[in-house]
């Protein structure tokens, strides 16, 4: 996986370059774990002093696009992270296992945040392969998590163009 690590790598500084200055001095480690049947694609850690993205199996064959959708959505949790302050930071990290509610807000107000930065045709490709060959119960949950729709997508692409 050294080969992926590196392609990750690539887009992770490509992206915090042209689009999350805020990030210029953040230390970005990310690495690609096997976790057996594991729903998600990627997730990120703030610990203060570095950040940790860690890539799933699910991403191993994803699209540069999709990739590129993926890292902006983790990179915009960090830079909606670097907003708060301490205490809201504590606050947040002590909610998190007991509400849902907060977790899709979160999710939701990152999809958009990403889509503004200018990645949400990258979004979308990355939904397309998330969505597909799922069914009507898993879109569903989907939506419950918080995660945009493509059709969100494409309102917030519209309404963020510049
Ligand atoms: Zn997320």
């Amino acid at each position: 996986m050294i080969l992926g690590i590196e392609k990750y790598n690539k887009i992770v500084r490509e992206l915090i370059r042209k689009s999350f200055p805020e990030l210029k001095k953040s230390i970005v480690f990310i690495s690609y774990i096997e976790f057996p049947n594991c729903n998600h694609s990627a997730s990120v850690f703030e610990f203060f002093i570095f950040e940790w993205i860690i890539v799933f199996e699910k991403a191993k064959n994803y699209s540069k696009d999709a990739l590129v959708g993926m890292f902006a959505h983790e990179l915009s949790h960090l830079a909606i992270i670097k907003k708060r302050n301490f205490f809201q930071k504590i606050a947040y990290f002590w909610s998190w296992p007991f509400s849902k509610k907060r977790r899709a807000d979160f999710e939701r107000r990152t999809d958009i945040e990403a889509v503004k930065r200018g990645y949400g045709k990258e979004r979308i490709e990355l939904n397309n392969l998330i969505l597909k060959g799922k069914t009507k119960e898993q879109l569903g949950e989907r939506r419950k998590k918080g995660y945009l729709s493509n059709k969100e997508i494409k309102y917030f692409m519209k309404k963020y163009r510049k």
